[in-house]
């Protein structure tokens, strides 16, 4: 093994291991992306005072030999092998033809696409957003996009483009994972959003901590002062929901409500939940 002296980096057995297992990875993320066979489950946002299903989140999934590979693993990969243009094509146009299916059934519901940071900055994003719309007769207001704030940060010029174009079109954008990045709340009171989502690292700790409960009622004052929907994601608890609830919290996400699961299982549930209307 080489030593760190002199900036070398530390030889670990491990190291080729990680690399054989991205590069297998990443050989058949591009296969799946190709064949389009990446699959898309939804995840509903529900109004917590009155039960009402808002929308859903599309989530993308991966079988690679017969075995589910995380989106935190593969995700990244994407990004990194320029798959992540192909990839979220696929979702997007997935995302709406369920949309499409849901809305014909006499369910008003949105669909919530996730966009990787790269995608702000491509040209021809808010094109394909428009042409993928029409494609399945919906209007602009039954999608929405959600972006990290991190995304922005980048290339803010570019981002700040885009968002302009997407929101021009009628699409809704939503700060993903807030609380997690850097961006100031003065800074997203200049930008074209519709919602903030909490990350569900505060939300988990919503009743026990208070730390982290701040950032929550910080995001709902934001919000209720600057007219932004708020959705809190990752509740697993009833005393969570409660207190989202009584706080003014617009829609929430999580295992207490659903697993993200397929197309098919999520009619099912949206026909005979209670929530559902
Ligand atoms: P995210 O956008 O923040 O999505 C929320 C994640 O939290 C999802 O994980 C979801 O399954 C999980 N989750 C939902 N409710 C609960 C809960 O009550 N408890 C806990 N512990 N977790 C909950 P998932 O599906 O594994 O996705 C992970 C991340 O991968 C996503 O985080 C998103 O950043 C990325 N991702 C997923 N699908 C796509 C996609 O189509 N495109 C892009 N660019 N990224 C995606
Ligand atoms: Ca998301
Ligand atoms: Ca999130
Ligand atoms: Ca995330």
């Amino acid at each position: 093994a080489k030593d760190s002296r002199c900036g070398v980096r530390v030889y670990r057995p491990e190291d080729d291991h990680d690399t054989a297992r991205r590069l297998a990875l990443m050989a058949g993320l591009r296969v799946a992306v190709d064949a389009g066979t990446l699959t898309v489950v939804y995840q509903p946002k529900v109004d917590p005072t009155t039960g009402r299903v808002l929308g859903a989140e599309a989530l993308v999934r991966w079988q690679h030999d017969g075995r589910p590979v995380p989106p935190d693993e593969f995700i990244p990969l994407a990004e990194q092998a320029r798959l992540i243009e192909p990839l979220t094509r696929h979702v997007l146009d997935t995302a709406l033809a369920d949309c499409a299916t849901w809305r014909g059934l006499g369910h008003e519901l949105s669909v919530a696409v996730n966009l990787s940071p790269d995608m702000l900055t491509d040209a021809a994003l808010t094109g394909r957003v428009e042409q993928a719309l029409h494609r399945h007769g919906l209007p602009a207001a039954a999608l929405t996009l959600e972006i990290t704030e991190n995304a922005l940060m980048a290339d803010p010029t570019n981002a700040r483009r885009t968002l302009d174009a997407l929101h021009g079109l009628g699409v809704k954008l939503s700060i993903d994972d807030f609380g997690t990045g850097h961006s100031s709340l003065g800074r997203l009171a200049h930008l074209p959003i519709h919602e903030v989502k909490i990350d569900k690292s505060f939300v988990r700790h919503i009743v026990t901590d208070r730390s982290r409960r701040a950032v929550t009622d910080a995001a709902l004052q934001l919000a209720h002062a600057l007219d932004l929907t708020v959705v809190a994601e990752g509740v697993e608890e009833q005393d969570e929901l409660d207190y989202l609830r009584r706080h003014g919290c617009h829609a929430i996400q999580g295992y207490l409500i659903s697993k993200p699961i397929p197309p098919v299982e999520f009619l099912t549930w949206l026909t005979t939940t209670r929530a559902g209307g």
